[in-house]
């Protein structure tokens, strides 16, 4: 039987090595953290992403994690609100998903299969080459150098990829202006299940609930002012943000502003790797194509990477194919992911270019009487506009 060696335990690694081992493939996941709970990842969950998972067989144990559907998202213009967007009509709706718990649920069940094995604490630094074909992965691990071959590796370590660097594959970058500092602060504001966007002048502030008990809150800066922000502390950062939030949210920061105190950083990046593939290796998630945080859609794309994924190259391994049949199976992954990857990074695009800037044009777009006007086509102007964004661009279904 061949087997897979799975690079990186995030939302794609760990569902495609759940896929692969309940096709049948033995499959070694390494993964450079001991516990997921380390760094805070994204936790949105689209139903573009709900449906891989349902696809994956693995609704069932999602939905008994801790998770919130959000019920309104409200806009608001400084102290004005200027639309409330009801979304609990949405089946399913998004939700927060915390993503530890939700990758320690996907590595559980694929512990169920006697082919799947999870390596903890193992950081891949190299690419092993034999004949200019990858043939496995030098990693570190807690008790030394190891050596991890497989039939074929398929990277899925994240938008500061290893793999990527040493595969020297060829990328298009997407020049990006702003940042996000991330930071929670503890305790629900409103009903526990509206999430708002203060737009506008330059600014963009979204709070949403989550279901571990506090707000996140989501600052998007100029690109590389996160040093300023820092040396601010929590009570500068909240006088900074009061002009342009409603009074509510204001006292709701200064009551509850400690969380504040440790902000995180997302240094936004967006690009794609032109080739997703070398002989004997594949990259998929953020490794081949790191998403722009606007509409919550690297989470989503990554676990749809990893169901297109298992379809093809979980075929070809169980069939013992040789090797150009499998390389010929990645290429194909690349072939269908690309439309919708393409497509949605191009969206991306847009919404920064007059949200958070200050030109004239995007005070006009964002001005409440454009809001106000958008108001009224608004069922129809969501359905068109953000359905890439909620339900994804092309179908991925799980082959059986
Ligand atoms: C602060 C923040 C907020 C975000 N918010 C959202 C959101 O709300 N919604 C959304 O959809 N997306 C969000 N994202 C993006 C989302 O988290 C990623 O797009 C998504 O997790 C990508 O999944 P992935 O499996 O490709 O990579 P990752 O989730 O990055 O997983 C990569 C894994 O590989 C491991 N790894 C890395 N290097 C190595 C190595 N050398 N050896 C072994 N293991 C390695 C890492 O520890 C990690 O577990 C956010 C990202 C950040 C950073």
């Amino acid at each position: 039987m061949l087997n897979a060696v799975v690079v990186g335990a995030g939302p794609a690694g760990a569902l495609l090595a759940y896929l692969l081992a309940r096709r049948g493939v033995p499959v070694k996941l390494l993964e450079r953290q001991t516990d997921f709970s380390r760094e805070f990842r994204g936790e949105i969950l689209m139903p573009s992403g709900i449906a891989a998972l349902h696809e994956a067989g693995l609704r069932q144990p999602l939905d008994a994690l801790p998770n919130l559907s959000f019920r309104t998202v409200e806009l608001f213009r400084g102290a004005r609100r200027v639309v409330a967007i009801p979304i609990d009509g949405f089946d399913p709706p998004p939700r927060v998903a915390p993503q530890p718990a939700m990758l320690e649920m996907i590595v559980a069940e694929a512990a169920k299969f006697p082919g799947f094995k999870l390596e903890r604490g193992v950081t891949v630094r190299d690419l092993i080459y034999e004949k200019d074909r990858v043939m496995g992965v030098h990693a570190d691990t807690l008790e030394g150098p190891r050596d991890f071959r497989g039939d074929f590796v398929i990277a899925c370590d994240g938008r500061a990829s290893a793999i990527r660097k040493r595969a020297a594959l060829p990328e298009d970058r997407i020049m990006q202006g702003f940042d996000v500092v991330w930071g929670h602060v503890a305790g629900h504001f409103l009903d526990g299940r509206t999430a708002r966007g203060y737009i506008g002048s330059g600014h963009l502030l979204i709070l949403y609930p989550s279901p571990e008990g506090h707000m996140q809150i989501g600052w998007v800066i100029d690109k590389g002012t996160f040093g300023d922000i820092k040396k601010m502390g929590a009570d500068g950062w909240i006088n900074e943000l009061a002009p342009h939030v409603s009074p509510d949210v204001r006292n709701f920061l200064v009551a509850n502003k400690t969380g504040l105190a440790h902000p995180f950083l997302l240094d936004v990046i967006c690009d794609r790797l032109r080739e997703w593939t070398a002989p004997g290796l594949l990259l998929i998630g953020d490794a081949a194509h790191p998403m722009s945080p606007v509409g919550g859609q690297g989470i989503n794309v990554a676990l749809r990477d990893a169901v297109v994924t298992a379809n093809h190259l979980g075929r070809a391994l169980i069939m013992r194919s040789d090797e150009a049949t499998l390389d010929f199976a990645a290429r194909n992954i690349q072939a269908e992911r690309w439309p919708e990857i393409t497509t949605i990074q191009d969206m991306q695009q847009i919404a920064p270019r007059f949200v958070a800037s200050n030109s004239l044009l995007s005070r006009v777009v964002t001005g409440a009487p454009t809001i106000a006007f958008a108001k009224i086509f608004l069922a129809s102007y969501l359905a068109r506009r953000l359905d890439p964004f909620l339900n994804g661009v092309t179908r991925v279904v799980m082959e059986q």
